[in-house]
């Protein structure tokens, strides 16, 4: 037996390995390793979860972004970036169409838009609240002070993205200019969490110069911070980014991770991302198969999807838009998974 395959099964007994182990786990990965990985974390979600995928209704609502972050694509040094905001009626109508849909659950998603200040962001959260009482609100719209956090909670907002990109600083570093700062976005996520919040974190994989150390650092941050969520996608690049050209991340290992973070965090929800599905051919499907268990079709209107470019070739059709679901359902029956129309709470405590 393989070192990493024992390492594996120690992880599946006992839900945590030491920093050095994971390291090991993740740097010398083997096909076995991975087919056992793969198949631990399958049967934990299969317990807690069943064989249910959750579905959550994503609404990009401004693609403005005062933030320079280096890889993203709506980064506001991106000149070329076609800018669009929605209204707050043009964002309810995403969330009637939804709700009629079966989505039970709406994720507003925007780039840091200054635009959206707490008056203008309380008002769209208050108005979905009071016309779908039974419907989950997640807002990720970045880092905010926490009294706008805590307008947006009070408003009926339960749920919060927000990805931690990397738990080493001077990996922090290397992905953001000078100006945004580790230890706030680490802050940030803290407030959330204590103002109630079910609190999503998560990061890329394969980012410009990502260590393996950086990649334990991340599992340790998540396995202590113990988030409701957990959102990882390879790193794909942007043409009109400094990352432009920079190898991207592969499929292969953001499942392994996957994998690792289901049987470190069991109670967590994992999305199989979009940046999985246009990582590879099928991706979205292997991210449940590996563990994941939930999905997050596009509910923005067609005419500004293609805006919304974080990554180059970003999947915004198919079985990745709201009104294809019978394509998602179907993509998921064919693996045995069955689309679930609730507001699918995570049960981590
Ligand atoms: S990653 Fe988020 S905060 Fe950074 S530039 Fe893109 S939208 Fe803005």
């Amino acid at each position: 037996m393989s070192r990493a395959l024992s390492l594996a099964e120690t992880l599946a007994k006992e839900g945590n390995l030491p920093d050095q182990n994971l390291l090991e786990l993740i740097r010398d990965r083997d096909p076995e390793t991975a087919g056992f990985l793969k198949e631990q974390a399958a049967a934990r979600r299969d317990e807690i979860y069943g064989r249910h995928v959750y579905i959550r209704g994503l609404i990009e609502f401004t693609n403005y972004c005062k933030n320079n972050c280096y890889y993203c694509g709506i980064r506001r040094g991106n000149g070329r970036a076609e800018r669009y905001r929605l209204t707050k009626e043009e964002i309810l109508e995403c969330c009637r169409e939804g709700y009629g849909l079966g989505f039970r659950t709406f994720v507003l998603q925007g780039g840091e838009d200054p635009w959206y200040d707490d008056d203008r962001l309380e008002e769209v959260v208050r108005a979905i609240r009071e016309r779908y009482p039974d419907c989950a609100i997640t807002l990720s719209v970045g880092e905010r002070p926490r009294e706008s956090y805590e307008r947006l909670f009070a408003a009926g907002a339960d749920r919060y993205l927000l990805r931690h990109e990397t738990a080493s600083e001077s990996h922090y570093g290397m992905l953001h200019p000078r100006e945004m700062s580790f230890s706030q976005r680490m802050e940030c996520l803290n407030t959330l969490r204590d103002i109630g919040y079910q609190t999503g974190c998560g990061m890329m994989v394969g980012t410009p110069g990502q260590t393996w150390e950086d990649l334990v650092a991340d599992l340790r941050f998540m396995k202590e911070f113990r988030p409701h969520m957990v959102g990882m996608g390879p790193f794909l690049s942007h043409k009109d980014t400094p990352f432009r050209g920079e190898k991207s991340g592969t499929a292969e290992l953001t499942l392994y991770l996957l994998a690792i973070v289901r049987l470190m965090l069991p109670e967590t929800l994992i999305p199989a991302t979009t940046a999985l599905g246009t990582a590879e051919e099928g991706g979205r499907r292997q991210g449940i198969l590996w563990g994941a268990n939930v999905v997050m079709p596009n509910l923005s209107p067609k005419a500004v999807r293609s805006k919304y470019m974080l990554y180059d070739n970003k999947l915004s059709s198919g079985s990745e838009a709201a009104e294809s679901l019978y394509l998602l359902k179907q993509e998921m029956e064919s693996i045995g998974f069955e689309i679930t129309v609730a507001r699918g709470d995570s049960r981590m405590v």
